[in-house]
C-alpha cells in the first residue's frame, strides 16, 4: 500500500477516509482527497494510538489500520482474560467473537488461544468507490467474522483477477446473483456486499430480514453471488487506465469519446462489452452493433470478436453450468427497472416472479428493445434453461450513479433478494 499524506488522491485515499469516519474522527468529505481535515483526522488517530502524530500514513499506521479494514483483528488470550472484557477491548459484542470462533467454549479460555476477534464496526462501507482491492478485504473480512459463508473463484478475468463467488445457504433450491458487468455500473457491487454482510449477521444470530426467516431461506435455499464480473473493467473507472496494464495503449485508442474513462468505459480491459458476448442471438446483434459503429473494441456494445470470446464469460457460463440455477438475477445500473424476457422464452411464471419482484422493489416490469434486446447474460440463461432470468436495472440518472444512491438502492432491492431466494 503507498504511503498517504497531504495531497494524495485515490480510491485507497477514500477507503480511509470511509474507515476514519466509521470509527468516529472527522476527515471530512469521503472524496479521495487528502485534504487539511483528512489529514488532521489522521493525526488524532495517530495520537490515540501511540503512534508518531506526523499526519501521514506510512507503514506504521497501516499497521493500526489494516486489521480495521480487514474488520477483525487476532487476539492471543492473556491469563485472566474473559470473552467480556476481550468484547470490551475491542468495542464489540461476546456474540460477534462467538460467531467467528466456532466451537469456542466461553467458560475454558485457554492462555494463548488465538481468537478472531470482529470490531463493532461493520465490514461493507457503501461510502466508497469499491473496487476490487476493497472487494477482496471485505470478502476476507466477512469470511473470518462468518466462517459458514464458502467463498472460491468462478474463474479469472482478462488480467487475471479473480470472479469471486460467495456462497449462503444449503438448501436444494440454487440461485445465483451478480453484479459489476459494467464497469460505469458498479454501485450494485457494495449492495450485493452489504446485503450478504446483513444476510450472514442475521443467520448467525437467528434474526430475520423484513419478515423474512434467514434460517428457514439457509436450509431452503443456496444463494451464490458473483459480486463483481467485471474487476479490470471497474478498475480502469474508478483508478483509471495503468501503464502497466498490457492494453494501455490500445485502451487510450479504443477511448475515443475524448471523455474520461472514469465518464464512459463500460467494457472489459479488450474493450468487449461483457453484457453482449453471449450466445444468444450474437450474429445478429454483431450485425446491427457494425451498422451502429460498435464494431471494434471501445468503451461500450462491441460483442466481442465471437460468442464467449472473453474469459470472463466464459467463466459465469460454466459456473451456470454446474451449478443449475433455478433463477438468476444480473445487477445493472440505471433506471429503476427489471427486464425479463427474451424473445419469448422466458416461462410464465418469470412474469409472475418479476412481478413480485417489481412490487417489492417499486421498479417497472418491462421487456427489452433495441440493441439492449441481444446477446445479454439472462438472454442466454433464459434461451438455454427456460428459466426466469432476469436483469435489474438500479438507481435513476447518468451513469457512473453517485455514490450517495447506494443506500437508496440497497433499501430497494433487500427484500427483493430475500424474495428471489425462496419464490
Ligand atoms: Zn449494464
Amino acid at each position: 500500500m503507498r504511503i498517504l499524506r497531504l495531497g494524495s488522491r485515490g480510491t485507497d485515499v477514500m477507503e480511509i477516509q470511509g474507515l476514519l469516519a466509521r470509527i468516529g474522527y472527522k476527515p471530512g468529505p469521503i472524496d479521495g482527497i487528502f485534504g487539511e481535515q483528512t489529514r488532521q483526522a489522521v493525526i488524532d488517530f495517530q495520537r490515540n494510538n501511540g503512534l508518531t502524530p506526523d499526519g501521514v500514513i506510512g507503514p506504521a499506521t497501516y499497521r493500526i489500520l489494516n486489521p480495521l479494514l480487514l474488520g477483525y483483528d487476532t487476539y492471543v488470550v492473556q491469563p485472566g482474560d474473559t470473552l467480556w472484557r476481550i468484547a470490551q477491548k475491542y468495542y464489540t459484542t461476546v456474540s460477534r467473537i462467538m460467531t467467528a470462533n466456532p466451537g469456542i467454549d466461553p467458560y475454558r479460555l485457554r492462555i494463548g488461544q488465538r481468537l478472531t476477534v470482529p470490531f463493532g464496526i461493520d465490514v461493507v462501507d457503501t461510502n466508497i468507490a469499491y473496487n476490487y482491492e476493497v472487494l477482496e478485504r471485505d470478502i476476507a473480512g466477512l469470511k473470518a467474522r462468518y466462517p459458514f459463508i464458502e467463498t472460491g473463484s468462478a474463474g479469472q478475468s482478462v488480467l487475471g483477477r479473480n470472479l469471486y463467488y460467495l456462497k449462503l445457504g444449503n438448501g436444494p433450491n440454487k440461485v445465483f446473483y451478480n453484479g459489476g458487468i459494467h464497469s460505469l455500473e458498479w454501485l450494485p457491487v457494495p449492495v450485493l456486499m452489504k446485503w450478504i454482510e446483513n444476510f450472514s449477521s442475521a443467520y448467525a444470530v437467528s434474526r430475520n430480514i423484513r419478515g423474512y426467516d434467514v434460517r428457514s431461506i439457509w436450509d431452503q435455499s443456496t444463494i451464490y453471488i458473483i459480486p463483481m464480473v467485471n474487476p479490470d473493467g471497474i478498475d480502469i473507472v474508478l483508478n483509471g487506465p495503468q501503464p502497466d496494464n498490457p492494453y494501455y495503449n490500445q485502451l487510450l485508442e479504443w477511448n475515443d469519446t475524448g471523455r474520461p474513462f472514469s465518464q464512459v468505459w463500460n467494457a472489459n480491459t479488450r474493450g468487449v462489452d461483457l453484457n453482449h458476448n453471449y450466445d444468444a442471438l450474437w450474429y445478429e446483434y454483431q450485425q446491427l452493433a457494425e451498422e451502429l459503429g460498435y464494431g471494434q473494441p471501445g468503451p461500450t456494445r462491441y460483442p466481442g470478436p465471437s460468442p464467449e470470446s472473453e474469459p470472463e464469460t466464459q467463466a459465469i457460463v460454466k459456473f451456470i453450468r454446474e451449478h443449475d440455477f433455478r433463477l438468476i438475477i444480473a445487477y445493472h445500473s440505471q433506471g429503476q427497472v427489471i427486464y425479463w424476457n427474451f424473445q419469448n422464452l422466458a416461462p410464465p411464471v418469470a412474469r409472475t416472479i418479476g412481478e413480485m419482484f417489481s412490487n417489492v422493489s417499486g421498479y417497472a416490469l418491462d421487456e427489452t428493445t433495441g440493441t439492449a434486446a441481444y446477446s445479454g447474460m439472462k438472454d442466454w440463461f433464459i434461451q438455454e434453461y427456460r428459466r426466469p432470468g432476469y436483469t435489474i436495472e438500479t438507481g435513476l440518472g447518468v451513469n457512473p450513479l453517485p455514490i450517495s444512491q447506494i443506500p437508496q438502492i440497497y433499501d430497494e432491492n433487500e427484500e427483493l433478494l430475500l424474495l428471489a431466494a425462496v419464490v
